[in-house]
């Protein structure tokens, strides 16, 4: 740290995103991507003219790829903001509605940036903890009064909280904001986005980075009431208007586009993850009931670091969360057939060790 970072950043932990090796190839299980390219009709031919384009700043109101994603969900325009992946709209989220009067909770198992962008703005926080069993109870945050953000399904666990109980903690909080981040609901969850409708207090959150194979393109999107969008896109033109660059534009409307590819992708990787579970079952694995892209899974008698290193030794890459309560899981992103095929052979390796 240099002597003159601003004190109010002095303390700040920053987010520690999972590894992303360049020295050799792992069968890469750490991060959810997706383990399949972008369709051959969605990747952006880069031709002369497009490459030349890159000399004028891109849309700044995005409206072609809002556009699309408006008509994609039945909605307008003026209810979608994208973003330069999903952690800015959030961060925008924090930037914009929560401050020291308008405190934020969150589970403290869920994604680990709410807690990042929280101490980054100087919003107080709580973390609600989990059933022993890492399901999220409801009942503790209806009519809390607090602004909540929620993962559902959430991570690292890949558990589903029920659309019920959504609407409850938007219907006994109707003066605060609630936040669903869905970046997962596409391998098997239910949205929050019918709630729009009824529901001015809702932030629907969404990426491209999962499901859509563009965790490199950085697009995300976040979906609610046009004065909250008009109130985060102040927030975008006060940092970074430009934040979404032009090939990513361009990108994300073919991907749009071309959405059965995608869905099929999706089908496919749910069949991946109930055979690759049962599997882990069948090798003395527990895990909870995912509706994730990823399997969060425990040995009863191999620690989590133990594992995590003996798999990386054998060039896979999984994610270990060093934190309490969930040191002993591991979070494995679903890849293709034969990468859980490799993954399964070396965890019998493991045990067998
Ligand atoms: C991956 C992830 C995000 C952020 O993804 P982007 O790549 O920034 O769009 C947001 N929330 C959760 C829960 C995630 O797992």
């Amino acid at each position: 740290m240099s002597r003159f970072l601003s004190k109010r950043f002095s303390e700040i932990e920053a987010y520690v995103p999972g590894e992303q090796p360049q020295d050799k190839k792992y069968i890469k299980l750490n991060t959810n991507e997706s383990p399949f390219p972008p369709s051959e009709k969605s990747k952006v031919r880069l031709d002369d003219a497009q490459l030349s384009a890159v000399k004028l700043y891109p849309d700044p109101e995005c409206a072609a790829l809002r556009d699309k994603l408006a008509e994609f969900y039945g909605l307008t325009r003026e209810r979608v903001i994208v973003s330069n992946g999903s952690d800015e709209v959030l961060s925008f989220v924090f930037m914009a509605f929560f401050d020291k009067d308008k405190p934020v909770v969150f589970p403290d198992i869920s994604y680990g940036f709410y807690k990042v962008f929280a101490e980054l703005y100087g919003v107080p926080y709580t973390e609600i903890p989990l059933e022993e069993d890492f399901s999220i109870d409801c009942q503790k945050y209806f009519g809390i009064g607090k602004n909540i953000v929620i993962a559902n399904p959430n991570a690292p666990t890949g558990i589903e909280i029920s659309q019920a109980d959504i609407e409850r903690m938007l219907k006994t909080n109707p003066n605060n904001i609630v936040v669903i981040d869905e970046a997962y609901v596409d391998f098997g969850g239910t949205s929050a986005l019918p709630l729009l409708e009824k529901y001015d207090n809702l932030i629907v959150v969404q990426t491209f980075s999962k499901s859509r194979s563009g965790a490199g393109l950085r697009l995300g999107y976040a979906m609610s009431s046009p004065e909250i969008i008009a109130d985060l896109n102040k927030m975008r033109y006060s940092t970074n208007p430009y934040n979404i660059n032009r090939l990513t534009l361009a990108f994300g409307e073919a991907i749009v586009d071309d959405n059965g590819y995608y869905e099929e992708n999706c089908r496919r990787i749910r069949s991946i993850r109930e055979n690759t579970t049962q599997r882990l079952k069948k090798l003395g694995f527990c895990t909870t009931d995912s509706k994730a892209n990823f399997i969060f899974a425990r040995h009863p008698k191999l620690s989590g670091e133990k594992l995590y290193l003996a798999l990386k030794d054998m060039g896979i890459l999984v994610r270990h969360f060093n934190k309490p309560k969930i040191q002993d899981w591991l979070r494995i992103t679903v890849g293709t057939e034969e990468e859980m095929d490799a993954l399964c052979a070396a965890l019998e390796k493991c045990e067998r060790s």
